[in-house]
C-alpha cells in the first residue's frame, strides 16, 4: 500500500519503520523529527496525505490531529483511510471521523497499548473504533504494527476502550502502591506481600506483571530507579481524558476522579514529572496519613 505517516515520535517512527520494512511504500512527516530508514521524508502534511491508500497519524493530543486533520482529509484521495492511532479524546475521534466520512474516506480510531517497546518490536495492541470496511482496509497494518486488533464498534469506541483501560490502570497502581506502603507499616516483607497477592484476589496486572516494589516480583521500571517505560505524565493524560469522556458522557467516575487528582499532584507539585507511574510506590511511603 501507499502509506502517508503523519507524526514521527516515540512511537510513530518505529511504527512507520516496520511498515516499510514489510514492503509498505511509506512517506512521513514531522513537523520536528526526520523519518526513520526506508521512510520517504514528504514535504508537507499534504504531501504526507496526496494519493495515499492510507494516511496513518500518531500525534500527541486531540487538538493537534483535529488541525492536521484538516489539512490531510482534503487532500486524500476518495476511498482512502484515515487512520488515527494516537491517544485522543472521544470527542475529537468522533469529529475527525464524521468530516473524514462526510469527504467520502474511511475513518478509524485505533489509539494502542504496548509502549515504546510494542511500537519498536511490532507487538502494539489496537483498540478499533470505525466501520467495517475501514477496519478490514487496515487489518493487514494491523498486523505489521501489533500482535492484536480489536474492533471496538462505531468511531471513537477505540478511544474509549483505551481510556476506560487506562483508567482502571490508573486506579489499581494507586491501590496497589497505597497497600505497599501500608504493608511496610505494618512490618509486612514485601516479598511476602508480593507472593500472597499475585495468587490472591488483589491480583492484577500491576503487581503480577509490572510490579512497583524493587527488587520484587517480574523485572519492572521500579527495578531501573523507575525510569520510565510508561511515564506519569502519560498517565496523567489519559486520566484525564477519561475524566473528559466522564463529564461529556454524564458517568460517575470516583475513582477515576481521584486517581486523576493524585496524578496531577504527583506530576506537577512534587517530584513525579520523568518518572515511571509506579514511582507512586516510593511517593507513599515517603508520606503520612492525612
Ligand atoms: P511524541 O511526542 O514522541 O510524538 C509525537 C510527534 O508528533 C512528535 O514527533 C511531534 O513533532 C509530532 N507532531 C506534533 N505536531 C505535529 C504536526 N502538526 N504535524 C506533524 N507532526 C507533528 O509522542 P509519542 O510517545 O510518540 O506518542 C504519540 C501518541 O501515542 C500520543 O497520543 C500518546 O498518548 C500515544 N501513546 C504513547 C505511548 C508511549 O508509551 N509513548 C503509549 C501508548 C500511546
Amino acid at each position: 500500500m501507499k502509506i502517508g505517516f503523519i507524526g514521527l515520535g516515540n512511537m510513530g517512527a518505529p511504527m512507520a519503520s516496520n511498515l516499510a520494512a514489510a514492503g509498505h511504500e511509506v512517506t512521513g512527516f514531522d513537523i520536528a523529527n526526520t523519518p526513520p530508514d526506508g521512510v520517504v521524508a514528504a514535504k508537507s502534511v499534504t504531501d504526507a496525505a496526496t494519493d495515499m491508500d492510507v494516511v496513518i497519524t500518531m500525534l500527541p493530543n486531540g487538538a493537534i490531529l483535529r488541525s492536521v486533520a484538516d489539512d490531510v482529509i482534503p487532500a486524500m484521495k476518495q476511498g482512502a483511510t484515515l487512520l488515527d492511532c494516537s491517544t485522543v479524546d472521544v470527542d475529537s475521534a468522533r469529529a475527525v471521523a464524521d468530516k473524514a466520512q462526510a469527504a467520502g474516506l474511511n475513518a478509524v480510531d485505533a489509539p494502542v497499548s504496548g509502549g515504546i517497546g510494542g511500537a519498536a518490536a511490532g507487538t502494539l495492541t489496537f483498540m478499533a473504533g470505525g466501520s467495517e470496511e475501514g477496519f478490514v482496509a487496515v487489518s493487514p497494518l494491523f498486523d505489521i504494527m501489533g500482535q492484536k486488533a480489536v474492533h471496538c464498534g462505531p468511531s471513537g469506541n477505540g478511544q474509549a476502550a483505551k481510556i476506560c483501560n487506562n483508567m482502571i490502570l490508573g486506579v489499581t497502581m494507586i491501590g496497589t502502591c497505597e497497600a505497599f506502603a501500608l504493608a511496610d507499616k505494618l512490618g509486612l516483607d514485601r516479598q511476602k506481600m508480593f507472593d500472597v497477592v499475585s495468587t490472591s484476589s488483589g491480583y492484577s496486572w500491576v503487581m503480577n506483571a509490572y510490579c512497583p516494589a524493587p527488587g520484587v516480583g517480574p523485572q519492572s521500571p521500579a527495578d531501573n530507579d523507575y525510569k520510565p517505560g510508561f511515564a506519569a505524565e502519560l498517565m496523567l493524560k489519559d486520566l484525564r481524558l477519561s475524566q473528559q469522556a466522564a463529564e461529556s458522557s454524564d458517568a460517575d467516575t470516583p475513582m477515576g476522579a481521584r486517581a486523576t487528582e493524585l496524578y496531577t499532584q504527583f506530576v506537577e507539585e512534587e517530584d513525579g514529572a520523568g518518572q515511571d507511574f509506579s514511582a507512586m510506590l516510593p511517593r507513599f511511603v515517603s508520606r503520612r496519613r492525612g
